[in-house]
C-alpha cells in the first residue's frame, strides 16, 4: 500500500478498468495504468460524506450572543457534489441563513454541513432540504433558509450540452417561510 493512501480493493480497481475498456481505450497502456487507483481514490473523496455525519458540526453551540437576535448568514459558499442520475460533477454555491433562537454556531460549520451532504451522490432539491433540515433540527432557530445555485456536469457536458446554465434551488423554513418580510430580506442580504 502506498503511504497515507486508502487502499483501492481489487474489484473497484477491475471497475474503473471495465469503465476504460468499455470507452475505448486500453487500460493496460502506460498512461493509463494507475488511473483507476486514483479514480478510485478520487471517488472515496468526492464521497466522504457518507462516513460524516453532518448533525455532529451542529453540536458545539454557543448562548452567548451579546443580544444578537438577527439573521446570521453565510453566503457565496463554494461546493462540488455529484448527481446520484449521471455520477457527473455538481458545481456551484449556497447562501445559509437562519434566524437563531438563543444559539448561535461557529459560522463555518454551516459549511460543513453543506459539504458532508454534498459529498455524497445527490440531486440539488435534496442537498438544499437537507442542508436546511439539519440546521432546523439542531439549532432550532427561528427560521432557516437555504439557497443553492449550481451547474449541472449531466446538462453541460453531455446530453442537452447547456453550457452556463444554472439551476437555483431553495428551501425557507419558520419565519423565512411564514412571514414575507423576513423572506425579502433574507433574499436581500443573499443578493437574490
Ligand atoms: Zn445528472
Amino acid at each position: 500500500m502506498e503511504q497515507g493512501k486508502p487502499h483501492v480493493p481489487r474489484e473497484v480497481e477491475e471497475a474503473i478498468a471495465t469503465l476504460i475498456r468499455w470507452a475505448g481505450d486500453d487500460p493496460t497502456r502506460e498512461g493509463l495504468l494507475d488511473t483507476p487507483r486514483r479514480v478510485a481514490r478520487a471517488w472515496r473523496e468526492c464521497c466522504s460524506g457518507y462516513a460524516e455525519d453532518p448533525a455532529h458540526h451542529l453540536s458545539r453551540q454557543f448562548e452567548e450572543v451579546g443580544g444578537y437576535d438577527e439573521i446570521v448568514l453565510l453566503k457565496d459558499i463554494p461546493f462540488q457534489s455529484h448527481c446520484e442520475h449521471h455520477m457527473a460533477p455538481i458545481i456551484g454555491k449556497a447562501a445559509i441563513a437562519y434566524l437563531p433562537r438563543e444559539k448561535v454556531v461557529g459560522i463555518s460549520k454551516l459549511a460543513r454541513v453543506l459539504h458532508a451532504y454534498a459529498r455524497r451522490l445527490q440531486i440539488q432539491e435534496r442537498l438544499t432540504s437537507e442542508v436546511a433540515q439539519c440546521i432546523w433540527d439542531n439549532l432550532r432557530p427561528h427560521g432557516v433558509a437555504v439557497v443553492i445555485e449550481a451547474q449541472h456536469g449531466c446538462m453541460t457536458g453531455r446530453g442537452v450540452r447547456t453550457p452556463g446554465v444554472g439551476m437555483v434551488t431553495s428551501r425557507m423554513m419558520g419565519t423565512f417561510l411564514d412571514d414575507n418580510r423576513t423572506r425579502k430580506e433574507v433574499l436581500g442580504l443573499m443578493g437574490y
